[in-house]
């Protein structure tokens, strides 16, 4: 799509989700459109980022959480878990209009944070668990980069990347290039670290150069994420727990036989823990891309009824059970695009062929 039209869309979009959120026309389109559950997904909730250890896009304020859950409560749709909400729109008994809270990877603050606002306020969510990190209290690659660029700084991390990696290799190149757009390093280097380079030999180096650079696996892992005994305590709080692979892999990017090792894995993992098999289940990353037919095909082995990506849109009892959508809230997500999601707004008026959402 050219970009003024798509500029026109997203403006449009904006236009059309103000107006359905500041007058009573959500009323007419959360009548008219066909039963949903819109899935919102999100992060963490923390005021300071953990302390910068995350990215600013991954944490929303305690402040923000509660308006985002009282304006839904305040206009009369019901919080559910993901597979209750699409057993009831499978089976035609949705009552009011649903909507879900989803947390990715076990972050801390889902338990000692979250938790007690939803416990407050008498509502549900749905929190996917990364699980090695919880059995062997090593965190992924993301964050050692993060971690290295904050305190290495971007040049260096980039350097001794390479210097292990070799610079003849295309990984190198690929990484070097990446850097030298300049603007904007971080975002090109993570990028070309994401999808381009041999991910066996990434999580190699980054960890290397973590611990080279004074870096401790168990301090990272106890100051982020979740413990098991803090997972159960979840799960016996009624939320519910879906599995998130064991290491946040790029599913798309390994072999069949690697794929069910990460999703059984991480299903296996919740299974001799909690002492039950989880229904759900979330792509890491979850663009398209980013899983295919043989990660699918892992879900449903590893004994998952639902699965969702992270393309924007509500889902219906025609959705694809093992391709369901999220919509993302950061801290500068409007209240009124997420509720011009939940009301059925962009779903109207895709049936009426006008296609302004994701
Ligand atoms: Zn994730």
């Amino acid at each position: 799509m050219s970009n003024w039209k798509h500029n026109l869309k997203g403006k449009l979009a904006d236009s059309w989700a103000r107006l359905l959120y500041s007058t009573p026309l959500w009323r007419l389109t959360n009548a008219l459109a066909p039963r949903r559950m819109v899935v919102l997904f999100g992060h963490c909730v923390d005021d300071t980022n953990y302390d910068g250890l995350l990215a600013p896009d991954m944490c929303m304020s305690q402040a923000k959480l509660k308006s985002v859950l009282e304006s839904f409560s305040k206009r009369g749709y019901q919080f559910t878990t993901i597979s209750k909400g699409m057993d009831a729109l499978k089976r035609g008994t949705p009552g009011k209009s649903l909507v879900n809270l989803s947390m990715d990877d076990g972050y801390l603050d889902n338990h000692d944070t979250l938790l007690p606002i939803l416990m407050d306020q008498g509502l549900t969510a749905s929190v996917f668990l990364e699980t090695r990190v919880l059995d062997e209290r090593r965190v992924n690659w993301t964050h050692h980069l993060h971690w290295l660029f904050d305190r290495l700084g971007k040049a260096e991390v980039v350097k001794r990347y390479i210097e292990r990696e070799g610079a003849q290799s295309a990984d190198s190149t690929a990484i070097q290039q990446a850097f030298d757009i300049g603007t904007k390093a971080y975002y090109h280097v993570k990028r070309v670290l994401k999808y381009d380079v041999n991910p066996h030999r990434r999580n190699e180096h980054l960890g290397a150069i973590f611990l080279e650079a004074g870096g401790d696996e168990e301090v990272l892992a106890d100051r982020l994420y979740l413990t098991w005994d803090k997972a159960a305590a979840l799960d016996e709080a009624g939320i519910e727990l879906g599995a998130h692979t064991l290491t946040h892999a790029i599913l798309s990017k390994l072999t069949p036989a690697e794929a069910l090792a990460e999703v059984d894995g991480s299903a296996r993992a919740m299974e001799a823990r909690l002492g039950h098999s989880p229904e759900v289940f979330a792509y890491p990353f979850g663009r398209r891309w980013d899983y295919n037919e043989d990660s699918m095909n892992a879900v449903s082995a590893a004994g998952c009824r639902y699965a969702l990506n992270t393309h924007k849109g509500c889902n219906t009892k025609d959705s694809l059970p093992l391709e369901l959508r999220r919509v993302p809230i950061e801290q500068s997500t409007p209240l009124y695009m997420l509720h011009a999601e939940a009301c059925g707004g962009f779903l109207l008026l895709e049936k009426l062929g006008i296609k302004l959402s994701e």
